[in-house]
């Protein structure tokens, strides 16, 4: 059984840009010394499970520091063939895989967000652990720990949604490559690949994670990766 990392990295982080005023594409800020996207790049390359890591750019993408990246080694290949969607870029991805490996269709794909910088090998070790060979696949998440407000358009508090049941997704999300690629096909309009295995009807693995694997939308969430990073316990 193979696992295979695909890092969709061709948004340009309108959000984050909008609020701080800064042009360069969120996945390269700076953080902790290096352009946010390295971090995840680095531990993905670093898991041993991992055999090859896949990072999905936009096909104009200037900013990717070839030197800074050809460091990670030789697990790391770049496919310029980023989409006008997360999910775009996802499928496209996966279609530009089965082109580098041979007979992927049953092997494992991790997507993971190339926005959260704070993942663990431990977190990555976790989530294979706990799907197992499950035909769903899954990801890791939080169940929701705030009592939850739906808004109306002046901002006042309409309804109280109850949390019970309730979890925030996050990345890796892992699925075998055909069935990924047949989830998109079928279910395109997605924020997430989970979403779009559910479509299908099926029931990704819910594996427990914690909030410090958390994705950098706004500059507060930028300092925050920035604080984990720097005082996170090494692993022994
Ligand atoms: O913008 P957001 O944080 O939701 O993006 C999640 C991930 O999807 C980021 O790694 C971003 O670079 C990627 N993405 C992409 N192609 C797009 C939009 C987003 O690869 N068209």
């Amino acid at each position: 059984m193979r696992y295979f990392a695909l890092v969709p990295a061709a948004g340009s982080g309108s959000r984050m840009g909008a609020v701080s005023g800064r042009s360069l594409p969120k996945q390269y800020l700076p953080l902790a010394g290096r352009p946010m996207i390295w971090h995840a790049l680095s531990t993905l390359c670093s898991a041993p499970a991992i055999s090859r890591v896949f990072v999905v750019l936009a096909p104009d993408d200037a900013d990717w520091p070839e030197e800074t990246m050809a460091a990670l080694g030789d697990k790391l290949e770049v496919l310029r063939c980023g989409g006008e969607t997360r999910a775009l870029s996802v499928a496209n991805g996966l279609r530009a895989m089965s082109g580098e490996v041979d007979g992927i269709a049953d092997d494992w794909v991790l997507v993971h967000d190339a926005a959260r910088p704070c993942l663990t090998v431990a977190m990555i070790d976790r989530l294979i652990a706990e799907v197992g060979d499950d035909d769903a696949g899954g990801l890791l998440a939080v169940p929701v720990a705030d009592t939850l407000k739906r808004g109306d358009e002046h901002g006042r508090a309409q309804q109280t949604v109850p949390r019970e049941g309730l979890w925030q997704a996050q990345t890796p999300q892992m699925f075998r490559h055909r069935l990924l690629r047949d989830a998109l096909d079928f279910a395109p309009r997605v924020t997430d690949e989970a979403s779009a295995i559910e479509a299908l009807g099926l029931s990704p693995r819910l594996v427990t994670a914690d909030i410090s694997n958390l994705k950098v939308t706004y500059p507060l969430d930028l300092q925050l990766a920035e604080w984990i990073l720097r005082n996170r316990a090494p692993t022994p």
